[in-house]
């Protein structure tokens, strides 16, 4: 089912007087192809919670319109809609076992729909095996891990088969190893499933890895869509570019003079038909190349051992960030004996950006 948002605006009232309302969505425009998972992405605050209860139809949105396939659903109330929603407490009933659990919203189907309590069970059992947890129909939740409990949640939601599936953080509660898993078995679910789906997040990692396109948010306004690693190479703005990426993207006070990009007095790189100006320019961490005739000289710290990478650390005057972090290939050979390190920097890894609107500013490369 495709989903539409067309000019949709939610403003919450003020509460006292004098003070302004809030405008966590604002004039949100996109269009999720039939099937896609799409990832709202963005820090706390941003408008994602918002957007996905516009959706849902739990928040009447102040301006704009939500079409599912030709559909218009915007005075649709929730249950009219056909989604199924999943949030980040579980919020299973205590008292019910998994499969009353995952039944629980067939009893509320009427007429044509009403369904036997045999042909409900089979339908809970189908998803349960769908979802794994077919050998725990008995229990309780209580009796459950998180991580099962989660994915009786998610069976509840795909049991009705809704044309939108809306995750609201759905991993947050989980530990570490569990939430990967779990991410792994939502995209598998999603691809078996085919349905429309939602997922809110404001862990990029999440997003990158299990959705088909994100979409970036900041203050109620969508940043960036694209697929992940196109926002990845090619971030719209420097929040964008702030936002996506471990270790985060390294940012310096720069200029651009004669196309060349200048940190501190030396030019680190031929920038062609970039405009002269200050800039800031953001380097991903792999964008550094150790180079002892390399043009960006930075004062060396420490060598940091991150999972398989190796991170160099180092600082300079110019940079933004505290620390500068220089993902190197273990080939390299950096002397930690020296005060310095030097590094030549690969072009597609650079961007720029304006310093007032902090906009991309875009270059030609070779
Ligand atoms: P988080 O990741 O912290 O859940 P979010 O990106 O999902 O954040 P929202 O919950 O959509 O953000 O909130 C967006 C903005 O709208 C915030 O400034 C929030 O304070 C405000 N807001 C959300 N719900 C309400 C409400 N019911 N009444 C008033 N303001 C609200």
């Amino acid at each position: 089912m495709k989903v539409v948002l067309s000019h949709l605006t939610k403003i919450f009232p003020a509460r006292g007087r004098g003070s302004a309302g809030t405008v966590a969505a604002s004039n949100l425009n996109f269009e999720i192809p039939d099937g896609e998972l799409i990832a709202l992405l963005g820090p706390s605050g941003c408008g994602k919670s918002t957007t996905l209860n516009l959706i849902s139809g739990l928040q009447k949105p102040t301006e704009g319109k939500i079409f599912f396939g030709d559909d218009d659903v915007t005075d649709l109330p929730p249950e009219n809609r056909g989604v199924g929603l999943v949030f980040q407490n579980y919020a299973l009933y205590p008292h019910l076992t998994v499969m009353d659990n995952i039944i629980f919203p067939l009893g509320n189907l009427r007429g044509k729909e009403r369904m036997s309590k045999p042909e409900m069970q089979k339908k809970a059992l189908e998803i349960a095996k769908l979802v794994q947890i077919d050998g725990l129909m008995d229990r309780r939740p209580s009796e459950l891990s998180g991580g099962q409990q989660q994915r009786v949640a998610i069976a509840r939601a795909l049991v009705k088969m809704p044309r939108v599936l809306l995750l609201d953080e759905p991993l947050s509660n989980l530990d570490a190893r569990l939430r990967l898993q779990t991410r792994e078995e939502i995209k598998r679910i999603q691809r078996e499933t085919g349905i429309t789906t939602v997922f809110v997040t404001h862990d990029q990692d999440e997003a990158m890895s299990i959705s088909d396109r994100i979409i970036v948010m900041k203050e109620g306004v969508i940043q960036q869509i694209g697929k992940p690693q196109e926002v990845y190479d090619s971030p719209a703005n420097l929040f964008v570019a702030n936002f996506l990426g471990t270790p985060p993207i390294n940012v310096f006070s720069a200029s651009v003079s004669g196309e060349k990009l200048h940190i501190g007095g030396s030019a680190v790189l031929d920038v062609p038909n970039a405009p002269d100006g200050e800039v800031w320019a953001a380097i991903r961490p792999e964008g550094f190349i150790p180079d002892e005739n390399g043009p960006l000289s930075c004062r060396l710290g420490e060598l940091e051992v991150m999972g398989r990478d190796v991170s160099v650390v180092s600082f300079s005057d110019y940079s933004v960030n505290e620390k500068i972090r220089s993902i190197i290939s273990s080939e390299s050979k950096i002397d930690l004996a020296s005060a310095t390190v030097k590094f030549s920097l690969k072009p597609k890894k650079v961007f720029l950006f304006k310093k007032d609107t902090e906009e991309r500013i875009l270059f030609d490369i070779g």
